[in-house]
């Protein structure tokens, strides 16, 4: 390989000596021919490295290479050939940088890449319009000291991103616009605003829909089920007809419970946070009531209850709420549990983490892969057997609103054929200990 390399080197060499040999063998003169031959040589190479130095600081330009040979000639070409995939590379990133610029400057969001102390290094033209920042005048400021806002200012501080934050606009008063901060690397974050009011219009349309529709739709239905019970005892119908007469019932009781869920998730969504929290709630006494309720109804099946909750439990919440959040995992631990088994219910109190209130079942379970989805509305895992049930899919997303009112949230467990355990988690503070009892 290096042979081919400086094959016209050890040619010229060769060459050399045999010309030196020649020179010498005329004159007799042997030390000076063969000096003087390497002297020629040497500067032959020297002016050839000379040369390929001076392209080389020119820029190596590939449309004006030297006229060099051997080995030299050879650097001049790999160099060309780097060069020209290098020049190649560069063309394609910067028709990527072009392309990325170009979708950017299109998005109605802002985006603003930012380094550890959220100084702009790069922003989208949207910014501007969004936020007042401009690319080229704030590139190196920091973001704060542009948008002085202390909500945003509080945020970044926090450097807690896992929720975005929702804010006003500093432009207009009207438009509620949303803050994501996604970190990468080492020390640069990607900022996303996205002005929010479209979503929030359109969330509210839904929700009064749902709201008005099932208002709209209760009266009629009460109705309805007046005249199915009137029908009902009547005795001098034909038994079809009053078969008839009791499916219709079910029905229209089992939409009715729809429309009553519907309509507490409406509510749920619509007051706002600061109106629940208001009670002081005995929790065992609470249970008790659930207990007493589930086991009146059509669905209990003999289970055995548990209870391991002090007496009193006191917390902080709204009554109602919290009611209906424990019997709907009551209702759910007997629904999809059989005859006899035992549900045990344990209270846990950890000061720093929080108040605890577990409800295991030792049911049929669900696999694991549905237990993200659980809390979301119309989720059943078996539809046909929660429809058999009278189910409609809402009772664990009121569970999980409620939990959220109260500054909580709901995990569930459970395991296909062995049981499910629902964990309903208080923040530490909704604790009503016997000091703050006796002082209130
Ligand atoms: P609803 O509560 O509105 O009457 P539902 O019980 O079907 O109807 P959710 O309470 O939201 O609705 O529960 C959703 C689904 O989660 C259920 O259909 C069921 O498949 C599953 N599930 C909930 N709790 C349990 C449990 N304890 N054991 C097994 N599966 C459960
Ligand atoms: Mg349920």
């Amino acid at each position: 390989m290096i042979f081919s390399f400086i094959k016209t080197e050890i040619k010229v060499v060769i060459g050399a000596l045999l010309a030196g040999s020649a020179i010498g063998f005329l004159t007799g003169l042997w030390a000076l021919a063969y000096a003087s031959i390497l002297v020629v040589v040497m500067i032959w190479f020297l002016t050839q490295i000379g040369r390929l130095h001076r392209w080389m600081n020119a820029g190596a330009q590939i449309d004006n290479t030297p006229r060099l040979f051997g080995a030299s000639s050879k650097i001049v070409e790999q160099v060309c050939v780097i060069k020209q995939e290098n020049e190649e590379q560069f063309e394609r990133s910067r028709e990527l940088i072009r392309r990325f610029e170009a979708a950017t400057a299109a998005m109605p969001d802002a985006m603003l890449i930012v380094d550890n102390s959220f100084n702009i290094e790069w922003a989208n033209e949207a910014s501007k319009g969004i936020l007042g920042i401009d690319a080229q005048k704030d590139a190196g400021r920091s973001v704060t000291n542009i948008v002085r806002d202390p909500v945003i200012t509080n945020y970044l501080t926090r450097r807690e991103f896992a929720q975005p934050l929702e804010f006003t606009s500093p432009r207009s008063e009207e438009n509620d616009l949303v803050l994501r901060v996604i970190s990468y690397g080492e020390v640069h974050s990607l900022m996303y605003v996205q002005d929010h009011m479209d979503v929030l219009r359109l969330q509210q349309v839904r929700k009064a829909f749902i709201s008005n529709a099932s208002h709209e739709m209760r009266t009629p239905l009460t109705v309805i089920i007046g005249y199915l019970e009137t029908l009902m005892l009547r005795d001098d119908s034909p038994p079809e007809i009053s078969r008839g007469i009791t499916g219709a019932l079910e029905q229209a009781h089992r939409l009715k419970e729809l429309i009553e869920d519907l309509l507490s998730l409406s509510r749920l969504e619509s007051l706002p946070l600061s109106q629940s929290n208001a009670d002081v709630v005995d929790m065992l006494s609470l249970i008790r009531e659930c207990i007493e309720l589930v086991k009146a109804s059509s669905i209990y099946n003999q289970q055995t209850f548990a209870i391991k909750v002090p007496d009193p439990a006191l917390i902080r919440g709204d009554q109602t709420e919290l009611m209906s959040a424990v019997q709907n995992v009551i209702d759910n631990a007997v629904k999809y549990s059989s005859a006899n088994t035992r549900i045990v219910l344990e209270w846990r109190i950890d000061p720093t983490r929080g108040v605890f209130l577990s409800i295991q079942d030792y049911g049929e379970g669900v696999d694991k892969l549905h237990l993200s989805r659980l809390a979301e509305r119309f989720y059943r895992v078996d539809k046909g057997r929660s429809r058999d049930m009278g189910g409609t899919g809402l009772g664990l997303s009121i569970v999980k609103h409620v939990m959220e009112r109260h500054g909580g949230q709901v995990k569930i467990d459970s395991e296909l054929g062995v049981g499910t355990q629902v964990e309903l988690q208080f923040p530490p503070e909704i604790l009503v200990s016997d000091e703050k009892r006796e002082a209130g």
